[in-house]
C-alpha cells in the first residue's frame, strides 16, 4: 500500500467555495502542496458552472459576482454574465494565484486513523491517501440532484430529467413537458421551454415572484443587513426569502409577459401517459423535467458519522461539530450566510480558514 502524503489542510472541491479558502489558505502563508492542496472530481475548472445549461446567466453584475482578492472582469456581451463568463473567471483564478489544485482526483472518504483517531485526518482518493490536520469539504450540491418520489412515477412512459440533465430547450421541441419547482431553475426554464414546446408547469405552492427591480444586488443588500443586524445582537430583520423567490431576469419577464409564467399547483401521481391532480383530472405528458433542486454533496464524509435528523452535518460556523478538525464551506446558508453564492462565500471561507490556521498553527497566524 502507497504511504500517505502528510499535509497541513486538505480541501475537498475546486468550484468557489473551494477556491475561496485556498485563497485564504495561500494568504496565511501555507505553502502549496506540503502545506495545503486542493483535490478536485472535475477534470477542468469551474466547479458546477461548467455543467449548467447554455442560456445560464448569473442574476447579478460581476462586481456582486466576485471571489476574495480579484473581482470578476466585466463580461463581453450586454446584460449579466453568462456561466461560460464564470467557468472562465475561475479558471483564471486559480492560475492568478497558482493554488495548487489537483484536477481529476475524487475523493472517496474521509475517516479518523484507527491508530492514531486525534492526529490526521486520512483523505483516500483514486490518486492516494492524503494526511491531513485539518479538512475542508467543499464539494458543492451539483453531484446530488433531488427527485421527490410521486406514485407512479416508475410506470411514466416518457422521458424523465433533473435539470442538472438538461442542456438546451431544443431537443423538447414540440413535446408536452411539466415543469416541476417553484424557484428560478423552473422559472427560467419554463421560460426558454415555452417557446418552442407546451408546457405545464407544477408548483407546491403558488411561485413568489420578485418585484421587477430586484436582482442579485438588492437580494446581497438584504442578506447584509441580516447579518449585520444579526451580528450586532438585534432582531432578526428577515432573509432574502421573505421578499420573493424567483429574480424577473429578462428571459422570465419575456414569458410573463407572453403569459407563458402560469402555474397550476403539483400533481398527486403520475401514470404511464401523464398527471393526474388529487381531484381525478390529468393531462398528457411527453417529458417530465424535475426542477427541484440538489442537497449536499457529503458521501465522502460518511466515515466520520457526522450527519444529523437534518441531513446535514451539524456545525458551529463552518466547524463540524462532531469533528472539530473539518470544516464545511458553501452548500448552504447553514454553513455561513450567502456561503453558496459567489460573493458571500468569501466571509465563510475566511472564517474557516481563520480556524483551521489557528489549530495547525497556533492563534497568532494572521489571516484576512
Ligand atoms: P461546486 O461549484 O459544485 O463545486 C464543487 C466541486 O467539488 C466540483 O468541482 C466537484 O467536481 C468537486 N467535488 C465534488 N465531490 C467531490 C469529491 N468527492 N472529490 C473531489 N472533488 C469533488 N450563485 C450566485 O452567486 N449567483 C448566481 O447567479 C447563481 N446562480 C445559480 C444558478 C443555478 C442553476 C445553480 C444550481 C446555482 C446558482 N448559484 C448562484 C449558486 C452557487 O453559486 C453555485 O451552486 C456554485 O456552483 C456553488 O459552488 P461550490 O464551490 O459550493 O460547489
Amino acid at each position: 500500500m502507497t504511504p500517505a502524503t502528510f499535509v497541513d489542510v486538505v480541501v475537498i472541491g475546486a468550484g468557489q467555495a473551494g477556491l475561496a479558502t485556498a485563497f485564504y489558505l495561500r494568504r496565511a502563508g501555507l505553502t502549496p502542496g506540503s502545506g495545503y492542496v486542493v483535490l478536485d472530481a472535475g477534470s477542468q475548472p469551474g466547479g458546477a458552472w461548467s455543467h449548467v445549461w447554455p442560456s445560464l446567466r448569473l442574476f447579478s453584475p460581476p462586481e456582486y459576482s466576485s471571489l476574495p482578492g480579484w473581482l470578476m472582469p466585466p463580461a463581453q456581451a450586454p446584460g449579466f454574465p453568462p456561466a461560460t463568463h464564470v467557468v472562465e473567471y475561475l479558471t483564471r483564478y486559480e492560475q492568478r494565484y497558482d493554488l495548487p489544485v489537483r484536477h481529476g482526483v475524487r475523493v472517496s472518504q474521509v475517516r479518523r486513523a484507527d491508530d492514531d483517531p486525534h492526529g490526521r485526518l486520512l483523505v483516500d482518493s483514486d490518486a492516494g491517501t492524503w494526511a491531513a490536520r485539518a479538512v475542508v469539504s467543499a464539494t458543492g450540491t451539483w453531484g446530488r440532484p433531488f427527485v421527490p418520489h410521486y406514485p407512479g412515477q416508475e410506470d411514466f412512459a416518457g422521458q424523465q430529467l433533473h435539470s442538472a440533465r438538461y442542456s438546451g430547450p431544443e431537443e423538447f421541441t414540440g413535446r408536452r413537458v411539466v415543469i416541476v419547482g417553484g424557484g428560478n431553475t423552473a422559472a427560467q426554464l419554463l421560460a426558454e421551454l415555452s417557446e418552442v414546446a407546451e408546457t405545464t408547469w407544477a408548483t407546491l405552492r403558488p411561485p413568489k415572484f420578485l418585484p421587477d427591480d430586484v436582482d442579485g444586488r438588492a437580494l446581497f443588500r438584504v442578506a447584509t443587513a441580516r447579518r449585520r443586524a444579526l451580528d450586532a445582537g438585534g432582531p432578526d430583520p428577515g432573509g432574502v426569502a421573505s421578499l420573493g423567490d424567483i429574480v424577473m431576469v429578462p428571459p422570465v419577464k419575456a414569458a410573463r409577459d407572453r403569459g407563458d409564467l402560469v402555474a397550476v399547483p403539483i400533481f398527486s401521481r403520475l401514470t404511464a401517459a401523464g398527471i393526474v391532480w388529487p381531484d381525478g383530472r390529468s393531462q398528457a405528458a411527453d417529458v417530465v423535467l424535475w426542477c427541484t433542486g440538489f442537497r449536499p454533496d457529503l458521501a465522502h464524509l460518511s466515515p466520520l458519522g457526522l450527519r444529523g435528523s437534518s441531513g446535514h452535518i451539524t456545525t458551529e460556523g463552518t466547524r463540524a461539530l462532531g469533528e472539530p478538525r473539518l470544516h464545511l464551506v458553501g452548500y448552504g446558508d447553514w454553513t455561513g450566510p450567502g456561503s453558496a453564492t459567489l460573493i458571500g462565500v468569501g466571509r465563510t471561507a475566511r472564517e474557516a480558514v481563520s480556524e483551521v490556521v489557528a489549530r495547525i498553527q497556533g492563534p497568532a497566524s494572521p489571516v484576512g
